[in-house]
């Protein structure tokens, strides 16, 4: 059996965007170029062009916001998601997705409608790894990296979720917009990349562009 890291499939005519300011958004770029994806950091508008999708990474998620904010990435990704361009946000990237921000007011994309609480599993375990399961992904369990994750507190009914964990929703979709609460860039296992590999490549044949 092949392993998941050595398929490089058709994703290779993908140009895929990483916002780069903070975070950890070269272990997304690291793990998309394994998969023969074309990467682009994004930190202005222009680094936006023919990309065919965006990934929004973990880290500090009022940093992340209030530069894509100064910098015209947030409002020209709100006009890509308008076009239905696949976004995929981790963490940090899943509460800047988010409609509600659970005492908070900074700067947002507010492209999912749901309410995350930042930082939400305590301190006693603010960071841990679980295994979790998806019908999506097959028998074999993934591995759910949570660094001071968010918990989705309320999820509007035309979020799916495609995964939980301990009855939770960590791993979301509206249309063209996927969220985790963990990070499957931290791990070896490409499932969930190429999950959203495949919502791009869905909207390249709709002639997404
Ligand atoms: N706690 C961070 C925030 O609220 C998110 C943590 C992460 O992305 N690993 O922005």
């Amino acid at each position: 059996m092949k392993s998941d890291i050595s398929t490089p499939t058709s994703y290779g005519t993908q140009l895929i965007g990483v916002v780069s300011y903070q975070g950890d958004f070269q272990r997304h770029i690291h793990m998309l170029q394994g998969l023969g994806v074309k990467t682009r950091e994004v930190r202005n508008t222009k680094d936006l062009l023919g990309v065919h999708g965006v990934i929004i990474p973990g880290g500090e998620s009022t940093t992340i916001g209030m530069l894509m904010e100064r910098y015209g990435v947030a409002e020209a990704l709100r006009l890509h998601a308008a076009k239905h361009m696949p976004i995929f946000g981790t963490c940090a990237g899943l509460i800047l997705l988010a409609q509600d921000i659970l005492h908070s007011t900074q700067p947002r994309l507010g492209l999912l409608p749901i309410a995350v609480e930042r930082n939400a599993y305590g301190r006693q375990v603010e960071s841990f790894e679980a295994q979790f399961n998806s019908p999506l992904f097959g028998e074999t369990p993934l591995e759910g990296v949570f660094i001071r994750a968010p918990r989705i507190r309320t999820c509007s009914p035309e979020v799916e979720a495609l995964a939980n964990f301990e009855q939770e929703p960590i791993l979301i979709r509206r249309g063209a917009i996927l969220g985790a609460t963990f990070h499957p860039e931290l791990t070896q296992d490409t499932r969930i990349h190429r999950y959203f590999l495949d919502m791009v490549t869905a909207a390249q044949l709709n002639h997404y562009s």
